[in-house]
């Protein structure tokens, strides 16, 4: 479970991106962050794996203080899709996902078949996909590839940043269904931000709306399309 207790971000500057936000992420559950651009959506889940300090409040994981855990703890057990992908281009798309488990230290004979599980699991052909470029797959390829990245040491969250934005209508659809075949199949945590409610209503367990750095609601998108 992640917690968040009167959590505030004050950037350099002075500008307040979050305003004492409260709110709980239970496990196993499919959390949306939604809300117009620059409304803190992105500066709330980085301050889940400390990508973004937090200046004050509380954010724990497990009822643990995340300032208690390390820097490259709480990275490598949060598996993290962005947008932009974030594949290292020089890297075959298999080294690219065998990184996360090299990283944490796994035994070298346990990662070839875990790569090629993964690279199964979001829809991709180990024998041709796997030791191709990234700039060698479509944008829809390379965002599963993404998502094989941050399931691949086993966390039990996962954190997406806009993860379909850049896709074509077609190809977005697509992965958000498989997503949602995932979620079923693994139960892991995950917080989705996004700023299409199309897409909060389809993907959420339940849905947080943010504006002007504040959390104006939170509830299922049942609850939400039935408000007056
Ligand atoms: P969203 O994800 O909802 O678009 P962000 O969390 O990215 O919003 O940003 C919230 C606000 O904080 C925006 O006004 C943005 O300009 C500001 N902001 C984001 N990052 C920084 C930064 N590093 N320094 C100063 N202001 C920032
Ligand atoms: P270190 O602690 O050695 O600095 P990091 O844990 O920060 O290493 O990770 C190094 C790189 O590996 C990062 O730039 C990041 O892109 C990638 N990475 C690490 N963990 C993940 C993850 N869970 N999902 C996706 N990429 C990751």
């Amino acid at each position: 479970m992640i917690k968040f207790e009167n959590v505030t971000k004050t950037y350099e500057g002075g500008f307040q991106a979050v305003k004492s936000v409260n709110f709980e992420i239970k496990e196993g559950e499919l959390l949306v962050l939604i809300g117009p651009s620059g409304s803190g959506k992105s500066t709330t889940m980085k301050m889940i794996n400390r990508i973004i300090p937090h200046t004050s409040g509380t954010v724990s994981i497990d009822d643990k203080d995340i300032k208690s855990y390390k820097a490259s703890e709480l990275r490598r057990n949060i598996g993290y899709v962005i947008q932009q992908i974030g594949l290292f281009p020089h890297y075959t798309i298999e080294k690219n996902i065998a990184i996360v488990p090299q990283l944490k230290g796994w035994d070298e004979k346990d990662i070839q078949p875990r790569v090629k599980e993964l690279l199964e699991l979001v829809g991709l052909d180990p024998k041709i996909h796997a030791t191709r470029y990234p700039k060698e797959l479509s944008g829809g390829q390379q965002q599963r590839v993404g998502i094989a990245r941050a399931l691949a040491s086993n966390p039990d969250i996962i954190l997406m940043d806009e993860p379909f934005s850049a896709l074509d209508p077609i190809t977005r659809e697509q992965l958000q269904a498989e997503l949602l075949t995932l979620h079923k199949k693994l139960k892991k945590t995950i917080v989705f931000v996004t700023h299409d409610m199309d897409e909060a209503l389809k993907m959420g367990d339940r849905i947080a709306i943010m504006k002007d750095g504040k959390l104006l609601q939170l509830d299922t998108p049942e609850k939400l399309l039935h408000e007056p």
